[in-house]
């Protein structure tokens, strides 16, 4: 890179969203590249996340994370290549994963940095089927709802980039599983290419209850939860004896003023029941296990995983706006 005519171009926080998040929130600035000093290295981004999360990140109520601050690079994940180093753990060349911000040439401590291993994957595997959303997937249906053979499972946003890797990997547990989708293509895409045992159109639905029970007639063993309000009201309506709903996700009521309220928690006691949120964070001990995993199903053509590419920076505040208006099919990128 030739550093003397780049700029380090950045997404800035510009003010907070009242209700779905998007370009109106954010503005573009460029910065000098700095220079990294000792333990820290400079980074070309290649590839950034957009994630739903980052709409409670940049409200300012209290959540499990600092919000963002006015005028601070917008917090994202991604995967870039080391440009320069002054840490004895990272070469010029390789490619890490990390918290880099929504910006093109970061200087970051390489603590916080994870060196990618090439023979597990692509740095886009590494966003897609091995990141994240995918170790997401893997420790909500693993860890939080324990699910085995047999099960019969539901998953919400089924086609998105947590929703279409939990559905898999119950599949691989042995589970048969129905998705929840927006639209017939996505439905399509669910039950065609990703396996998954039927598909509901959620959009097309006049009821979620009676569309859940017509598609699970023997009920719910587990519910993998990416967007509350109603639809989880009606996969509790559908667990059975022992259900356990894992929730992941609420992109349904993020956004809004007026979240709905579950009516019918109380079907969790006849049925000994249990809902359970989670973080990904909480598992972070595991996560190169778990890759391993992710890598060993991918090459054994178990597991797959769409991901949407928006190309250059000044796309993801749109992409952001997206996910909400559900015009993403798979783990969007940037
Ligand atoms: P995604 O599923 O790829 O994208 C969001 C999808 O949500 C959209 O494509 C859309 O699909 C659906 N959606 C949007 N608005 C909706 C609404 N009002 N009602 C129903 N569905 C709606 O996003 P992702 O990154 O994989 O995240 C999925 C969920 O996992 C999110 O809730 C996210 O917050 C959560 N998550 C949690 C953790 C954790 O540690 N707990 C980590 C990562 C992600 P349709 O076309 O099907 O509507």
């Amino acid at each position: 890179m030739n550093k003397q005519n780049q700029r380090n171009e950045q997404v800035v926080l510009a003010n907070r969203p009242d209700g779905l998040p998007g370009p109106d929130n954010f503005e573009f600035r460029d910065a000098e590249i700095a220079p990294p000093g000792e333990g820290e290295v400079l980074l070309e981004t290649l590839l950034l996340s957009v994630d739903p999360a980052m709409r409670v990140w940049i409200s300012d109520e209290p959540g499990y994370v600092e919000p963002v601050g006015l005028g601070e690079v917008m917090r994202a994940g991604g995967i870039a290549r080391v440009l320069d180093s002054k840490d004895p753990s990272l070469q010029v060349g390789d490619l890490v994963q990390g918290r880099l911000g929504w910006q093109s040439f970061p200087t970051i401590g390489a603590r916080f940095l994870t060196k990618i291993d090439s023979s597990l994957g692509s740095p886009l595997d590494w966003i897609g089927p091995l990141g994240g959303t995918a170790l997401t997937a893997y420790f909500g249906m693993h860890n939080v709802a324990s699910v085995g053979v047999k099960d019969r499972v539901l998953v919400s946003a089924a086609a998105g980039g947590v929703g279409q890797m939990a559905g898999q990997i119950a599949k691989i547990a042995g589970a048969s599983v129905v998705g929840i989708a927006g639209g017939p293509a996505k439905c399509d895409f669910v039950v065609n290419e990703l396996g998954f045992d039927a598909a509901i159109d959620y959009r097309a639905a006049t009821s979620m209850k009676e569309a859940v029970e017509a598609a699970c007639p023997e009920g719910i063993d587990v519910y993998f939860d990416n967007v509350g309000g109603e639809t989880l009201e009606a996969a509790l309506a559908n667990l059975r004896l022992g259900g356990r709903v894992a929730l992941c996700g609420r992109i349904s009521q993020t956004a809004t003023a007026t979240p709905y309220g579950i009516r019918n928690l109380g079907v969790l006691i006849g049925k000994r029941a249990r809902i359970q949120g989670f973080l990904v964070s909480d598992y972070a001990d595991e996560f190169d296990k778990v890759r391993a995993w992710l890598g060993e199903q991918r090459a054994a053509g178990r597991l797959q995983q769409r991901v949407h590419v928006l190309e250059g920076l000044q796309q993801a505040p749109t992409g952001l706006r997206m996910l909400f208006e559900s015009a993403n099919t798979g783990k969007l990128v940037v």
